[in-house]
């Protein structure tokens, strides 16, 4: 392929191991088995004689995950464009780093043989509290809808220190799911606030929804459609009147690194989505984590230990009121080591740069499409609409065309959402090898789009039965 192969879609083929519909690649049980005689200290009432194992060789074993990987798409496979969920490639030096044998170490060692983890911790808190423009940061949850979770819990004891019961948080109706059952778990009735014609915050609406029982209002800025909500600075002035707190979901903070703080708009709260916007992986290479954080007036009521610096010393301790643990020790450690890794790399310049790209490449892409985009203009992310196909068949189409698909039917404020999101981490051949594969899909017709997609390892799964009832183990597979 060459630059000036602009608008060529690629024919891609997944790889397929039998001929069977049904299974593709062996289970390793399947494979080879050998009967392996058990020799423990353990009762013989707890233990089996001999247990029937996998029996390989390590070729065998490397060619079965190679080929497994070769049957799926992820970010090493094509581009990405799941809007929202920011799949940026992740770089393969952290990695490296997060094998470091210094950080393998138990989390129960006492701080004075593991200073150096504790001040990548400290350094970490501080790179995002100065990030977001916030004081202090906990490291804990280990997903952005924990850290929604644990900063909303934040809020709770902020409002119960100050003897002021609130009962209601208030959500955009285009916020992610996350929010509304973040709010919800803990304990708060949830307020859904419209949409303006804009796409945004409409001002009366959030007036009619303010009042003393308001705890929090969530939003999410750009929110899901890339919008700006140019208004912040008036929103956070009409939350914090009626005594309420502004937590930003930091789901979009690749649209602002390096450029504006959630800080600096009024934002008192916020949640990092390392694994979107720091480049640690997610999805099936998951996990990630979700850091929290808050105002100086809310740092007393962040989760336990914490990470300070006391006499030149880095010591973990508890703040004064905290709403205690949301995840054991200092919460997904080697992601954690990620995320320093590829902050540190990027520095200001890089970081700002990476926000700048991120813009550029959502606006570079929409540009080409012949799918509608309502709403802009919009930042890292923007909505197409399928308009008369369904956004789901679209979707499977474009496996057959070698990309990922966007993320479809979200916001419901766009008709057949294809909500898609490049990032940064494409470069122009990719973004035009992105383009042609949308507007191949456009011009589909219907029998093709509804058959979808052809050229993959796996056609239209049952997945609210892989939601609802996954058999995740080989017994239950030869049991059936
Ligand atoms: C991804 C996302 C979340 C939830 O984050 P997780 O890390 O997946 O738990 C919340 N809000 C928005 C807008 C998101 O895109």
């Amino acid at each position: 392929m060459t630059d000036d192969t602009d608008h060529e879609t690629f024919a891609y083929d997944q790889a397929r191991w039998t001929d069977d519909d049904e299974r593709y690649e062996p289970l390793l049980s399947e494979k080879n088995t050998e009967a392996v005689d058990v020799d423990t200290p353990l009762p013989d009432e707890l233990t089996r004689e001999e247990l029937e194992l996998p029996s390989l060789s390590e070729p065998e074993l490397a060619r079965h995950y190679t080929r497994l990987s070769e049957m799926n798409y992820g970010v090493d496979s094509g581009p990405f464009p799941l809007g929202s969920c920011t799949m940026k490639y992740n770089p393969k030096f952290t990695e490296d780093v997060a094998v470091h044998p210094d950080g393998l170490v138990h989390p129960d060692r006492s701080a004075d043989t593991v200073q150096g983890n504790l001040q990548l911790q400290y350094e970490l808190q501080d790179y995002l509290g100065r990030i977001g423009g916030m004081d202090a940061v906990t490291l804990q949850p280990p997903a952005g809808a924990a850290g929604e979770f644990t900063g909303i819990l934040v809020a709770r004891e902020y409002h119960r220190a100050n003897d002021d019961d609130r009962s209601e948080v208030i959500v955009p109706e285009s916020a992610h799911g996350t929010n509304f059952a973040s709010a919800a778990m803990a304990g708060y009735d949830v307020v859904t606030l419209p949409g303006g014609d804009d796409g945004r915050v409409d001002l009366e609406a959030l007036e009619a929804a303010l009042s003393e029982e308001t705890a929090a209002l969530m939003l999410t800025n750009p929110n899901t459609l890339g919008l700006f909500e140019r208004d912040i600075v008036e929103i956070a002035e009409m939350v914090h009147d009626v005594g309420g707190l502004l937590y930003y979901d930091g789901a979009n903070l690749n649209a602002l690194l390096g450029r504006a703080r959630p800080g600096d708009m009024g934002f008192d709260i916020m949640h990092y989505n390392v694994h979107k916007t720091f480049a640690t992986p997610h999805g099936g290479g998951g996990p990630g984590a979700g850091p929290v954080g808050v105002t100086a007036e809310l740092a007393e009521f962040l989760p336990d230990p914490h990470v300070r610096k006391a006499d030149g010393d880095y010591e973990r301790y508890s703040p004064d009121s905290s709403i205690g643990k949301v995840h054991g020790y200092a919460g997904n450690w080697l992601v954690l080591v990620k995320t320093f890794a590829y902050i540190a790399r990027l520095g200001d310049e890089g970081l700002a740069d990476a926000s700048a790209k991120a813009v550029l490449n959502a606006n570079y892409l929409a540009e080409q499409l012949e799918y509608e985009v309502p709403f802009g203009p919009f930042h890292h992310e923007f909505v197409a609409s399928a308009g008369d196909q369904d956004a789901a068949d679209a979707a499977k189409r474009m496996l057959d065309y070698g990309v990922h698909p966007p993320t479809t039917k979200w916001p419901e404020i766009v008709e057949e959402a294809l909500m898609t999101e490049p990032t940064e981490a494409e470069n122009r051949r990719s973004l035009d090898q992105l383009a042609a594969a949308f507007n191949a899909v456009r011009n589909d017709d219907e029998e093709t789009l509804e058959t979808a997609p052809e050229r993959t390892a796996a056609g239209r799964i049952d997945q609210v039965a892989a939601a609802r009832d996954p058999e995740l183990s080989w017994q239950a597979l030869d049991e059936e």
